[in-house]
């Protein structure tokens, strides 16, 4: 089947008493025994509930993995995951992940937990230089965040299974109707349902996808022990965002090609970062791997900090805010409001410059999109050539 018709039919979990084409809400907490000692399968919502359970059916097929587990957040995803390590040991991140992954990670690293290195994944080849004995698990985010550097998850699975490392993708930025790592090796993918796979900006939720059974039930373990499964509701609601998870990033990603194409050519824009982009330091490795390029874009604004903060005020649709992958336009100041958590040496290590903005781009229609946009640009470029325009007054 292809991906559109799973999100559609893997959603739908049709009750045995009346037919639904919806899938039923269990909203309950707890389950009655048949009799003592026979469940129904369920028992208690933590440990399992078959609202639940139809998202984490149907986030498994999406991925092409064996086992999925809906938890409470993105982060909760990634907590669940770090868990399963013992001890002192080490793990190798990205080193332009997202502020969260960083702030747990460093968090993990100065408690004494666990040891971390953020690295530049961006050349394989070095990634040997940073194993060590103790090490564990590659942690990978692609494309990264903010600048959209996409790695080659095929190369860098290879080195890291040599040294029976497991590799860990965070699928948030792509979904997996763009990007699908189990198919580049790696074991384990997480997201943040957050954003695309729900994509209405409604719930806050995570998911975790193990390739084997095995680590599927580890993982669900861990999830029951530390209490990180998710609610009913709230799976609910990703259950039926997924169904249009489909039409959503087509138009999400048509949208943005036309936005990069747009910032590409405009004097206030200084840098354009978007995989789509053939001018894209990294699109030659997200065309072999990348079914899609999403619709984030990042761009660096000529003039700095006091030209972006004049963007950020005047933009109307895009509205000024964190987050990313609903079907609304957002913008955002990834220095001081996404990626302020990371700390300053780390951020100025990834790059993530006070002239960076980051757009989310929604499925509104386009030319709102870009006259939006247009009106914000051009009060830089206004405020950069009143010198001139006054000048030529005089003169003339
Ligand atoms: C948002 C995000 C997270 C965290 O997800 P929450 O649902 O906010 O906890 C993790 N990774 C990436 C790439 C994200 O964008």
């Amino acid at each position: 089947m292809h991906i559109e018709t799973t999100a559609i039919q893997a959603t739908t979990h049709t009750d045995s008493e009346y037919g639904s084409i919806g899938t039923p809400l269990y909203q309950t907490s707890n389950f009655r025994f048949r009799a003592p000692g026979e469940s129904t399968g369920y028992d208690y919502t933590r440990s399992g509930n078959p609202t639940r359970a139809t998202l984490e059916n149907v986030l498994a097929q999406l991925e092409g993995g064996e086992r999925a587990i809906a938890v409470s957040t993105g982060m909760s995803a990634i907590s669940t995951v770090l868990a399963h390590f013992p001890a002192g040991s080490h793990i190798i991140c990205t080193h332009d992940c997202y502020g969260g992954t960083a702030r747990l990670l460093n968090h993990h690293k100065t408690s004494g937990t666990l040891d971390v290195s953020f690295v530049d994944l961006g050349d394989p080849s070095q990634l040997e230089n940073y194993i060590t004995s103790k090490t564990r698990c590659l942690w990978i985010e692609t494309p990264s965040n903010p600048l959209l550097a996409v790695v080659d998850v095929s190369a860098l699975t290879e080195i890291a299974h040599r040294y029976n490392l497991l590799v860990c993708v965070d699928n948030t930025f792509l979904s997996p109707f763009n990007f699908k790592p189990f198919k580049f090796g790696a074991d384990i993918v997480v997201h943040s349902t957050t954003k695309w796979l729900n994509g209405h900006s409604d719930v806050v939720g995570g998911a975790i996808i193990a390739k084997t059974k095995e680590h599927g039930d580890r993982f669900a373990w861990l999830a029951n022990a530390l209490g990180t499964t998710t609610g009913v509701f709230d799976s609910w609601l990703v259950l039926r965002g997924i169904k249009t998870l489909g039409v959503r990033m087509r138009q999400h990603e048509t949208n943005a090609h036309a936005v990069a194409q747009y910032l590409s050519k405009h004097h206030a824009v200084n840098e354009v970062f978007y995989p789509g982009l053939v001018s894209h330091a990294t699109h030659h490795i997200a065309t072999k791997l990348l079914e899609g390029f999403g619709g984030v874009i990042s761009f660096r604004v000529n003039g700095g900090i006091k030209e972006v903060n004049k963007i950020l005020a005047a933009t109307k649709i895009f509205a000024l805010a964190e987050s990313l992958g609903g079907v609304e336009s957002l913008i955002e100041h990834p220095a001081t409001m996404s990626h302020a958590s990371m700390g300053d040496e780390l951020r100025a290590n990834a790059g993530i410059t006070d002239d960076i903005i980051r757009i989310s781009i929604g499925i509104e229609h386009i030319d709102d999109l870009l006259a939006d946009l247009e009106y914000a640009l051009s009060l830089v470029s206004r405020s950069h050539s009143y010198s001139h325009s006054s000048l030529a007054e005089v003169i003339s």
